[in-house]
């Protein structure tokens, strides 16, 4: 199974990498990077965290 797909969920205000998700080839079809607002476990709240590689 190939990785190149997997995706990492970084929060904005740690820098720390929380989730990991796969993209949907059919589903993300659109530029940009993808920001989801999550729990931080370390922020102990709700963040925004971005797309990395
Ligand atoms: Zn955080």
């Amino acid at each position: 199974m190939s990785q190149d797909r997997m995706t990492k969920l970084q929060c904005k205000e740690c820098d720390s990498i929380n989730y990991y998700t796969q993209k949907n080839k059919k589903k993300l079809q659109q530029a940009g990077k993808l920001e989801l607002k999550k729990h931080c476990p370390k922020c102990s709240t709700h963040v925004v965290h971005k797309e990395i590689k």
